[in-house]
């Protein structure tokens, strides 16, 4: 039988075709593959990296959205609002964090004062209808701490933060654990299509599918021009970001948005769901697909509108830097195409808004088969699944002194900035979709993410990972 996780050094599975494979698990990938569970498919799902959401899907701004600023009648308006919809009960029911903080969009000048009534009637027409514009006086005592100078604010009170790592990875269990097959360190290196066939050339052998799904994130019109597909071209869109301490959450209550501009949503100040504050992002329009740095400039560019928004966020500790890269494609919309003459779906384009729209693209990518020839044949329900509650407001293993007293390793802390047990740690190494590096481990648990980013527990946390290995 072919094991449902395999990574670097394993061979692929027999040459039995797939009916379906998915290239890139993003959190888009991996929410087609979970839709695609739901059907009696024979469905791989291969990425380059040796993990699930290890690409912008990793580092972004973690904002699940109302949608209420899109281009109204766009398919990413409609999939935001839908994906909103479905994603926040999907982590109600599976326990990935959300806090629903609401967001201020504040006007600093009379220019941006006199556009917020335009934005209240653009929420309007995304059929947003929960929206209000505030006073000055109303905005200061929503936001005490925020600078000196604000005319005024748009209220959108559903905008809420989501954990963006649990996410992708509730996705490929799910989709796993129904029969999807996950081949990682597997990239796509060449396809040909012959037959109604395409065979995929990666890192690892060879691959036959009789479906392609391309959801490669950066490098989606790479992929679509190996099939001689030319629609469009990525160009990456750089944001860096700061995260700061936790002492600095009780600062802000609400996600603080600029007005935007053409030149995109612009830097925001946010709470996460971990108990930290972020500001950023940066837009910056670069060549380099791989270009993840953070900048000085970029930095200090992002220090500068921060004093403006909430000046004293600017004299708490800095825990974090991190910067990820926008597919942006010179279009303001997704690009989601289906290619029947070779049973092909590009989804390419997925910018600033892919986390909040994933399970809408997800059942939109799926809808869209029958249009390939392929009848998926009819869906069943997928057994549920519960992740680890990351959040800060979660009933966390440390605190819950029954389930210490049954099993001691969720009282012995091994992170203790984020305050993550051996328990967590020993769930995290032997769950569906075991962590292959530190990094991976940090998204499944916090472990080495708090204020000394793992200069005290990087040593252990290490030795837990090869433990599981041995
Ligand atoms: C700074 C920033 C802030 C953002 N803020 C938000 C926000 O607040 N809310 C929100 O909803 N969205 C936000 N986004 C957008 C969101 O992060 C993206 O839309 C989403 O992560 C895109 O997911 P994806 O799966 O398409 O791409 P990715 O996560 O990049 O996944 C694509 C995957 O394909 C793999 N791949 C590529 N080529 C190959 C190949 N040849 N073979 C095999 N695998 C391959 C890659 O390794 C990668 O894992 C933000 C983005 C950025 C950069």
């Amino acid at each position: 039988m072919t094991p449902a996780v395999t990574g670097a050094g394993e061979p692929l599975p027999d040459s039995t075709p797939y009916d379906v494979t998915v290239i890139g698990a993003g959190v888009v990938g991996t929410a087609i593959a979970r839709e695609l569970a739901r059907y009696p498919l024979r469905t791989a799902l291969v990425e380059a990296a040796d993990d699930v959401g290890n690409g912008t899907s990793k580092a972004n701004t973690a904002i699940l959205h109302t949608g209420f600023d899109a281009v109204p009648g766009t398919l990413e308006a409609r999939l935001v609002r839908d994906g909103r919809r479905l994603l926040a009960a999907y982590a109600a029911r599976t326990g990935i964090p959300v806090e629903r903080v609401g967001a201020l969009l504040v006007a600093w000048d009379q220019e941006q004062l006199d556009a917020l009534p335009g934005l209240l009637a653009k929420a309007e027409r995304n059929g947003y209808r929960a929206a209000r514009l505030l006073d000055a006086e109303e905005t200061a005592a929503r936001e005490p701490h925020l600078g000196p100078g604000a005319l005024g604010a748009l209220e959108i009170p559903d905008e809420s933060v989501i954990c963006p790592w649990t996410t992708p990875l509730a996705f490929a269990t799910q989709a796993v654990r129904a029969g999807v097959h996950l081949h990682l360190d597997c990239p796509v290196q060449d396809i040909a299509y012959t037959d109604g066939l395409h065979t995929l050339t990666t890192g690892r052998g060879t691959l036959r599918t009789r479906l392609l799904i391309n959801a490669a994130g950066l490098h989606a019109d790479q992929i679509d021009r190996l099939l001689g597909h030319h629609t469009f071209t990525v160009r990456p869109r750089r944001g860096q970001l700061i995260v700061f301490d936790k002492l600095a959450r009780d600062l802000v209550g609400h996600i603080l948005l600029p007005v935007p501009t053409a030149a995109g949503k612009g830097v925001l100040v946010a709470p996460t769901v971990f108990g930290n504050v972020l500001l950023g992002p940066t837009a910056e329009d670069l060549d380099d697909r791989t270009a993840t740095e953070s900048t000085a400039e970029g930095l200090a560019l992002l220090r500068e509108k921060g004093r403006r928004i909430l000046p004293r966020l600017l004299d708490e500790e800095v825990t974090a830097v991190y910067a990820g890269l926008r597919a942006a494609t010179g279009q303001e919309d997704y690009r989601i195409t289906a290619h029947p003459d070779q049973r092909l779906i590009t989804v390419g384009g997925i910018r600033s808004t892919g986390l909040t729209a994933s399970m809408a693209i997800a059942a939109y990518v799926v809808s869209l088969l029958p249009d390939t020839g392929l009848d998926p044949g009819e869906p069943a329900e997928l057994d549920p699944v519960t992740m680890p509650g990351l959040g800060e407001t979660a009933d966390r293993p440390y605190l819950d002194a029954a389930l210490i007293a049954r099993d001691p390793a969720y009282g012995t802390l091994v992170c203790h900035c984020e305050r993550v047990t051996e328990g967590e740690i020993r769930d995290a190494l032997t769950s569906t979709l075991p962590p292959r590096s530190a990094e991976g481990l940090a998204r499944r648990t916090r472990a080495g993410n708090g204020r000394c980013q793992g200069f005290h527990c990087g040593a252990a946390i290490r030795a837990h990972i090869e433990g599981a290995r041995s």
